[in-house]
Parts: structure tokens; C-alpha cells; sequence
């Protein structure tokens, strides 16, 4: 049974444009056709400092993948695109390439690896203003709240 999943994605080095760009195409590759795609957005840094503004965009595919596939997946291809380093202990900094798996179909999700949905993503601006441009009906599984809502929320 394929599950409609949600991505998050962020880059603020290089040509950020570019970079959104063939992420997106790398992912089209893996996972078939890209059923909707958000805006561009530009974003100040968040959870740290740097100059360097990010742009990010969220987009959503059908996958037979599972959860832990679509890790692999999506972590193959930050490699790919020349994502170096990893966060640790909550420590950001810039990248080329950020890819989130913020919804997997109504999927909870608490493992090492994986926590589903994101566990940041219903108070992060730049992961729910371009959700809610492609999805603003779908219902967080654990807040029982639209994405609509959940950014009225953080408005507030
Ligand atoms: P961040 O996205 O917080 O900047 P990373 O991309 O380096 O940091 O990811 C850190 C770890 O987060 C990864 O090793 C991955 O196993 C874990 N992780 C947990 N839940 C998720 C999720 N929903 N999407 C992507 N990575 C996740
Ligand atoms: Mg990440």
C-alpha cells in the first residue's frame, strides 16, 4: 500500500536554488513522480547563527518505501548532493542539503533512527507555511490539527 509522505527540505549554501532543484529530481528518481511541490520560501537560520539564509521548500510523493527505505533514501541522496556533515546533540549549522520526513501517511513513529511525524515541525514557520501551500487540509496524527491550523497557531 503506498503512503502519501511529506518532505522537508533546506539548504543554505552554494546555489540554494540548485540545490532544492536536484534534490527534488534525485527524489523523483527514487521515488517516482513528485505528486506536489511548494514554493521557494526563504528563511532566516534557525537553532543557530550564520549569514547565510536558507531556502526551503516542501514537497510530497506516493511510496511503497518503508519508513526506514525512506531514511536510507533520503540520506543517500544529502550524500550525493555533497552533504558532508551530520547534526549532533541539537548542534545546526550550514548545509547544502537538508530532507526531513515530516509525514508518512497517518504513521507514528519513535525509534532511534526515526521520529514521525518530525517532532519540530509544527513550530518551525518554514516547514509549515510551504506545507500548508500544498496541504492544508491533512491532519497531524498525534495534534489531531490540520496544517492550516498548526500554522494559525504559531502566528499567534
Ligand atoms: P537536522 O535535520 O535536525 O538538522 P540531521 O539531518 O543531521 O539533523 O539528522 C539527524 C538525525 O535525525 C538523523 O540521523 C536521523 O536518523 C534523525 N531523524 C529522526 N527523525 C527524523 C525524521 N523524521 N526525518 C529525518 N531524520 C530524522
Ligand atoms: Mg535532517
Amino acid at each position: 500500500m503506498k503512503k502519501r509522505i511529506y518532505l522537508g527540505l533546506g539548504t543554505n549554501l552554494g546555489d540554494r536554488q540548485e540545490n532544492l532543484t536536484r534534490a527534488i529530481e534525485a527524489l523523483s528518481l527514487a521515488l517516482g513522480t513528485c505528486k506536489a511541490q511548494s514554493s521557494f520560501l526563504e528563511t532566516e537560520p534557525w537553532g543557530f547563527e550564520s549569514d547565510n539564509g536558507f531556502l526551503n521548500c516542501v514537497v510530497a510523493f506516493d511510496t511503497e518505501l518503508t519508513p526506514t527505505e525512506l531514511l536510507d533514501t533520503t540520506e543517500r541522496i544529502e550524500r550525493e548532493l555533497g552533504r558532508t556533515v551530520k547534526s549532533t546533540g541539537g548542534n545546526y549549522h550550514d548545509r547544502l542539503i537538508d530532507i526531513d520526513i515530516l509525514l508518512y501517511g497517518n504513521t507514528v513513529i519513535e525509534s532511534e533512527r526515526l521520529t514521525i511525524p518530525h517532532p519540530l515541525m509544527h513550530l518551525r514557520d518554514f516547514v509549515l507555511m510551504p506545507l500548508a501551500e500544498i496541504a492544508p487540509d491533512t491532519v497531524h496524527p498525534t495534534l489531531g490539527k490540520n496544517i492550516a491550523e498548526l500554522l494559525e497557531e504559531i502566528r499567534k
